[in-house]
């Protein structure tokens, strides 16, 4: 099948090179003409693991390629993806301008039956707005697709290839079948292609996000509440996560959900809901707590110091909003460094892959270092704000020589509380006990 896909960041991009990896002919379309040369010179411009092979493999059979111009990619595509930002405007609604604006473009461009799909996160009723911009500004037949995409930064290319779902939201027949088409090679092993309306559709990526998000926040208060009590929260999510009604995912306690999905997403619902006069009342406790539980490791840090960081020299590693991903969109660690650097701390990080996004946001007012333990010479205290794997099982002895004191502070609760007894550390996590 032929395909166009508009934009070309960490869905587009995915979502067109997995396409063409199924045999499908590709051309992807961004706006960023620096981005676009980069591409067709065969340079990733995101870290997303597993996704360079294809990339290459599929330039280099003349599967997938790339353009800067709109009337380029979508004469001949069949299906064309709309994979644009959706972010939050001023009142926490999704800015559609990116799309309906694509939509007008594309509706002056197209001459016979094209299929437009919609994998950005929109709210509700973007289908019928869609469709309204093209039917003012086309004559020819098109269908529009709610096709929310699922893919997680960091596992993006094994969720395109192997979904545990696809929704695809249409009543228009026509389009029904070529999507099925489309994606019939990947639900091979019998993971559901789910049709429906474009509402229902639209409706459910919010509700899978937020659903998600939820969990996380009820985790962290489950976790602020085991520090009050002297309880364990990873032993509690042990123990809650072994009932199948539970499921054992997304149960770690932590610093709060960031990246550039969860939080633009719940917020884009409750406005949703707002809008037609309904108070969704959970949705709002989520966010509430995830701006909060941001701030937990700050405040254990003022603590530790009696209120005074000032003049303290902190380690970080981690930086982007969770691992394997360079992504820091709504990080928890923007947040934390900015805290820490009003009060007069100074910092030097380490990220495996989210360095140079990092250096784009804080410039020179923080310290990069080359490697993780060189981010750890002279500095009072380590700060672990990403669970990158490469963090989990340190040098110990190398962390101790190199700290000045024996501080950790721990965002993602990645050691056993025993070994940091053992070594000696004081020790501060989310949830767990204090080590001393
Ligand atoms: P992104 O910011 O990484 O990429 C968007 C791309 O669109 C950029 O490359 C930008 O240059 C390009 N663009 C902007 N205007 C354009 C135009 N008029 N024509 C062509 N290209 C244009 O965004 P993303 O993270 O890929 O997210 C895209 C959508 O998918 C959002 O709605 C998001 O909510 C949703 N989504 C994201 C994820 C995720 O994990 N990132 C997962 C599921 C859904």
């Amino acid at each position: 099948m032929k395909i166009a896909v508009v934009g070309t960041g960490y869905v587009g991009l995915v979502t067109g090179t997995c396409l063409a990896e199924t045999g499908n002919q590709v051309i992807c379309v961004d706006i960023n003409e620096q981005k676009v040369k980069k591409m067709q010179n065969g340079q990733l411009p995101i870290y997303e693991p597993g996704l360079e092979l294809l990339f290459h493999r599929n330039i280099n059979q003349g599967r997938l390629q790339f353009t800067s111009t709109l009337v380029d990619a979508i004469a001949e595509a069949s299906i064309i993806f709309l994979a644009l930002p959706t972010p939050p405007g001023g009142d926490g609604a999704a800015d559609l301008s990116y799309v309906l604006g694509a939509a007008k473009d594309i509706a002056k461009l197209i001459t016979d039956y094209k299929v437009i799909v919609t994998k950005s996160t929109v709210p509700v009723g973007t289908a019928d707005k869609i469709t309204a911009v093209l039917t003012e500004h086309t004559n020819a037949e098109f269908a529009v697709v709610s096709n929310p995409e699922f893919l997680r930064e960091g596992v993006a290319v094994d969720d395109f290839m192997k979904p545990d779902r696809i929704v695809v939201g249409t009543l228009d027949e026509r389009a029904r079948k070529l999507m099925a088409e489309l994606y019939g090679p990947y639900v091979r092993q019998g993971n559901p292609i789910i049709f429906m309306d474009q509402r229902s559709s639209e409706l459910t990526k919010y509700a899978a996000n937020s659903f998600l998000a939820t969990k996380i926040s009820f985790m962290n208060e489950i976790a602020n509440l085991c520090e009050l009590v002297d309880a364990d929260v990873d032993m509690v999510r042990r123990g809650i996560g072994a009932d199948d009604r539970i499921g054992r995912r997304f149960l770690f306690s932590g610093i709060g959900y960031g990246g550039s999905c969860f939080p633009k997403d719940v917020q884009a619902l409750a406005k949703s809901a707002h809008d037609y006069s309904y108070d969704f009342k959970i949705l709002n406790a989520v966010m509430d707590v995830n701006y909060i539980q941001k701030t937990v490791l700050v405040e254990k840090v003022k603590k530790y110091y009696k209120g005074d960081p000032k003049g303290k020299k902190f380690a970080i590693w981690g930086l982007a909003f969770k691992p394997e991903t360079d992504d820091i969109r709504e990080a928890p660690a923007l947040y934390i460094i900015e805290e820490l650097l009003a009060a007069g701390a100074t910092i030097t990080a380490f990220d495996p892959e989210a360095m140079n996004n990092v250096k784009g946001v804080f410039g020179g007012k923080i310290a990069y270092a080359e490697n993780q333990y060189e981010a750890l010479n002279d500095a009072d205290a380590l700060l672990i704000l990403t669970e990158w794997s490469v963090f989990r099982t340190p040098d110990f002895d190398m962390v101790e020589k190199l700290l000045k004191a024996k501080v950790i502070f721990d965002g993602r609760n990645l050691y056993d509380l025993q070994k940091m007894i053992d070594c000696g550390y004081y020790y501060n996590s989310i949830g767990r006990k204090l080590i001393n």
